[in-house]
Parts: structure tokens; sequence; C-alpha cells
């Protein structure tokens, strides 16, 4: 199959910032080297992507029913090229939520990339590296619709990973999780971390990086595996006060 785009894995420290945090995405790219991605790649992931999103608007409808509220399913939009939306331009190599347009952007073949190179690192099919993807964003769609948008950066990526990995937990009581994908799910936020701050042991300079990351920053790649496996293990109780005590 012809490759129709290599894309720098690396550039998955964007990926999973929101909308917001485009413009200040410019962190120290982590993670492996390059991946190829084919069209047929690109073709698997999109159906894989269709049926997450599928899934995922199933479960955020029954879990906001059973809270007696109502979830605005969210589009789903694919680009490539830098793309205008209610909330300014989404650039190629990520994806993003939009509250304004209700919208989940996603550049299909950086999900597809995120796959790939899950798959090379782990030996699984690495699907669930680019879903994550897509059900972090859906994160975002859940908890700004509940009313929670924090200024802080990292609390609103905290809450959209752990979200995340309450579908996850779904999807595992479903049967429909497979074997390596929570692995995969883990390794794709683990690359999609920012970087671990370099402090510099002056207190004053340590403070204002760590305050900075705090604003801009989706978190470390410990945090962020920490927030998804909140989710994995306690449900979206554990990511959102509105889910405690809800039956799953
Ligand atoms: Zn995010």
């Amino acid at each position: 199959m012809k490759s129709i785009t290599t894309v720098r894995s690396t550039i998955v420290a964007l990926a999973l910032g929101g909308i917001a945090p485009v413009a200040s995405a410019k962190t120290t790219p982590v993670g492996p080297p390059t991946v190829e991605v084919t069209s047929r790649d690109v073709a698997a992931s999109n159906a894989k992507v269709k049926a997450a999103y599928d899934a995922l608007i199933n479960m955020w409808s029954a879990d906001f029913k059973q809270i007696g509220e109502q979830f605005a399913a969210p589009r789903l939009a694919r680009y490539r090229s830098p793309i205008r939306t209610s909330c300014g331009v989404m650039l190629p190599n990520n994806a993003g939520y939009c509250s304004a347009d209700n919208t989940v952007y996603f550049d299909d073949i950086f999900v597809a990339a995120q796959a790939k190179s899950a798959a090379r690192a782990l030996g699984t099919d690495g699907d669930m590296a680019g879903l994550g993807v897509i059900a972090h964003e859906m994160g975002h769609a859940v908890a700004i619709q509940l009313g929670h948008e924090s200024r802080l950066s990292y609390d609103n990526e905290a809450t959209a990973d752990c979200l995340a990995g309450a579908f996850a937990q779904h999807a595992q009581v479903d049967k429909s999780l497979e074997q390596g994908d929570v692995e995969e799910a883990v390794f794709g936020m683990s690359s999609a971390g920012d970087p671990t701050p370099q402090l510099t042991g002056n207190d004053r300079v340590d403070q204002r990086i760590l305050a900075r990351m705090e604003r801009v920053g989706h978190g470390t790649r410990e945090q962020r595996v920490q927030n998804f496996r909140n989710g994995l293990q306690g449900g979206a109780g554990a990511c959102l006060a509105e889910f405690r005590g809800m039956r799953s």
C-alpha cells in the first residue's frame, strides 16, 4: 500500500489537549520516532473510530439519563489540513473538542498513526491508543456539558483522561475491550504526556515552572496514566461528582 504520509508520532504531545491548548501546544515532543501510515491504515482506523464514537454516545447518553440530564451528542468531524471551527483553526496532527459547535475534530491520519505507534511498541493491534484520543475528547464534552470547566488546563485534562478511562472500563464490562487495549490506552497517554518539568532548585523559578504547567499542561506521563486508571478502576463517578453512586 502506498504511503500517503508520514506522521511524526512525537506530535502526540498535542493530541489530548483539546482545542484550547492548541495555541500554546509547543511542548517539547516526546515519544517514539516516526511511523508510516498507509491509506489502508487510515481506513481501518476510521472504521474503529466510528464504532467507538457510537459506543461513547450510547454510554454517555445512558449515564446522563441516569443522573437526570441529557447528553447532547457531539458531532464527529475528520480533517487533515487546517480547518476553521467555532473555536478557531484546528491544525493537522491534533484532535480537539469545540463546545461552541459541539464537535469532536480529529485528524484521521494522526489518530491512525497513534494506533500504529502503539502496535509497533506493544505488538498488539494498537487501536485503543487511537480511540483513547476520541474518548478523551468526548470526555471534555461530558465535563463541559455538566458545567465543569476549570481555568486550570490541568484540571480539565485530568478529568477528560479520567473519563476516557471510564469509557475503557465500560468497554471492559461489555466484553468489547480486547486483550492489550488497556496497555495501548496507557501507552497513548504516556506518549502524550508533557515532559517532566526540569526543576532548577531555585524555589521561585520552580514555583513559576510548576504553576505554568498547571495552567497549560495536560500533566506528566505519570499523572495522565494515573488519571486514566482512576476512571478505569472507579468509573465515571471517580471523575465527576455527578456520577458518584451511579450504578454502572
Ligand atoms: Zn484534552
